[in-house]
């Protein structure tokens, strides 16, 4: 793994295409990611940009910007009264093409900083995106920010299955991904869960039901197909992903196994579906929360 320290020229990315739909802005304080080779790095959309990977081997490199904090609250205002002006408010996905509490963050709490950054001039709306428990680090900071803004924790869990065969393990067990959402959950935060990309299910009704009873605000599902920033999946077809949900469930590689899972799911959570879902739009045969 190669680590460099660099100086960005913004912090604030105006969103486009796909996350268009999600919020007004994308935060990521790093480039590229610690998790790159594990289960979540194969399916990993960001690998095959090579705006962001500069053509280096994904999971091999991370930039850390370190000025992040600093470039944070020269440009929020501006940011912010553009967002204000132009789109439906100021809101920031954290993040779109990194892991925020990936492993170097414990070195160099960039994240950190960002959050205290935010506590001094907020986004109308926080969406904190991770695969990590080391998100709990700044547990009292988030539920701190989420009194002065519109927070979610959306921490991606992918199904039911902590492995699937022929994949490296996950960056952390699905366990204590549940773990963290339960904790920001009892605390009064909004947690959703993240199916993304959707996995192969063994038990989908208990453990939608199980999510459930956790207390989380919302599931979203997300298939590769569609999500991967492709229409047909295409640059996850390259990868050994399929394959491996085609050996636990074959038709989990088919667009319509995520809206059979989501019609299971929607007996117990609200559910939103892909780009909408991230954006916080979900439907439910119950009320929601
Ligand atoms: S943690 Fe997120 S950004 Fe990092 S490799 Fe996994 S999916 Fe990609």
């Amino acid at each position: 793994m190669r680590v460099d320290a660099i100086q960005a020229r913004s912090i604030l990315t105006r969103t486009s295409g796909y996350l268009k739909t999600v919020s007004s802005h994308s935060l990521n304080p790093y480039v590229g990611c610690g998790f790159g080779r594990s289960a979540c790095g194969e399916g990993c959309y960001v690998r095959f940009n090579p705006w962001i990977t500069g053509g280096r081997e994904w999971g091999r490199f991370v930039d850390i910007k370190t000025n992040a904090a600093e470039l944070y609250l020269q440009t929020v205002a501006r940011e912010k009264k553009w967002a204000q002006k132009t789109r439906d408010g100021f809101s920031i996905f954290f993040s779109s093409s990194t892991d925020p509490w990936q492993p170097v963050e414990r070195k160099v709490r960039l994240t950190r900083q960002l959050l205290m950054a935010m506590q001094e001039s907020p986004p109308d709306q926080l969406i904190l995106q991770t695969h990590s428990s080391l998100i709990l680090d700044d547990l009292e900071s988030i539920l701190s920010l989420s009194g002065i803004c519109n927070l979610r924790v959306h921490v991606s869990i992918e199904g039911d299955c902590d492995r699937l065969p022929g994949l490296p393990p996950p960056p952390c067990s699905l366990e204590e991904r549940m773990k963290v959402l339960k904790i920001f959950a009892d605390r009064g935060a909004k947690a959703v869960a993240c199916l993304s990309p959707l996995y192969p299910m063994k038990a989908p009704d208990a453990f939608f039901s199980r999510l459930s009873k956790m207390g989380l605000s919302a599931v979203v599902i997300d298939h590769f197909i569609q999500g991967d920033g492709t229409r047909d999946g295409s640059r996850t077809l390259k990868t050994r992903l399929p394959d491996a949900m085609a050996r636990v469930v074959p038709e989990s590689i088919d667009l319509s196994y995520r809206d059979q899972v989501a019609r299971i799911a929607r007996k117990y959570l609200p559910v939103g579906i892909s780009a909408f879902g991230f954006a916080g739009h979900y439907s439910s045969n119950l009320d929601i929360r």
